[in-house]
């Protein structure tokens, strides 16, 4: 883990509300491993907190990020322009446990997404045959879809319907009986948790969220499961079961 000033390349919008920022880094990116995030200061007195927010992407000197407006924190990121410096720690967590040459079944729900396109990536040069599910709330939230259509079969779910299955990723599960050896996923708790309960006893890597300040485990602000296990430190991906298994 390094703090480094880290500069804006671009930050342009892709999606509703969704931003794609790149960052021009000396030293993170040699750590980052797909399931990693970076937790970053805003150039704004009022906004102590740092915000943490997931590698989406990885290259030599490079690192993407892709969030989503939900507060003050990401709307003041949303303003940046490129050449803006902006002072992060990371890379952070511990990122996915990658396998090799298995079938592998990834299920994205939201802004769960971004973080699974590096794993992706990473699962397909290890071999594993990927089958892809990627869930949103409307046609407009959509991100990613021509990238992840050239790593595996893809589906895509909308709530509304607007595109693709109408439904949630759960719901395009029950519908279909998909054979994988191992499952990844990231998006809200509740997906994580019904995935857990569905798959009990599956290989399985799930990145959680939590609201966290410090991020390197010395807070203690972002506990979760029965053996309060920091989201920052301990995660933010967990073992299938690891979470809700054991309540
Ligand atoms: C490990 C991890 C990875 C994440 N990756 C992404 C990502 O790739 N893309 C993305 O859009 N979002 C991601 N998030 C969520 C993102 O951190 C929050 O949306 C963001 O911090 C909200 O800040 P805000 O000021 O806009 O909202 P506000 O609600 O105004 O924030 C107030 C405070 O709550 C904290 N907070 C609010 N919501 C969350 C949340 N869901 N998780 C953690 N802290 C929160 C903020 O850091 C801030 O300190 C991630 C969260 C975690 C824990």
């Amino acid at each position: 883990m390094v703090k480094e000033n880290l500069k804006v390349i671009y930050n342009k919008q892709i999606a509703l509300d969704t931003f794609e920022m790149k960052l021009e880094t000396l030293n993170m990116a040699s750590f980052a491993k797909p399931g990693m995030f970076i937790n970053i200061s805003l150039n704004d007195a009022s906004k102590l907190l740092k915000r943490p927010i997931s590698i989406c992407q990885i290259d030599n000197n490079h690192l993407i990020i892709t969030y989503k407006i939900n507060g003050e924190g990401t709307k003041i990121l949303s303003t940046y322009q490129s050449g803006t410096s902006l002072e992060a720690i990371g890379p952070l967590g511990n990122g996915f446990t990658l396998v090799e040459n298995k079938k592998t079944l990834v299920v994205g729900g939201g802004i769960g997404v971004p973080p699974l396109l590096e794993l992706s990536r990473n699962l397909k040069k290890l071999g594993n045959e990927l089958v892809i599910i990627l869930a949103f709330r409307n046609k407009e939230a959509m991100i990613y879809l021509d990238e992840f259509k050239k790593l595996g079969e893809v589906a895509v779910t909308t709530d509304d319907g607007s595109f693709g299955f109408k439904g949630n990723a759960l719901d395009y599960l029950h519908n279909n009986n998909i054979e994988f050896d191992t499952l990844y996923s990231c998006g809200p708790e509740i997906l994580l948790k019904k995935l857990e309960e569905k798959y009990q006893g599956f290989e399985g890597y799930l990145s959680y969220e939590a609201r966290m300040a410090c991020g390197v485990g010395l807070c203690h602000g972002c506990v979760k499961g029965e053996k309060h296990y920091c989201v920052c430190t301990d995660g933010p991906v967990f073992k299938l079961g690891v979470i809700y298994g054991e309540c």
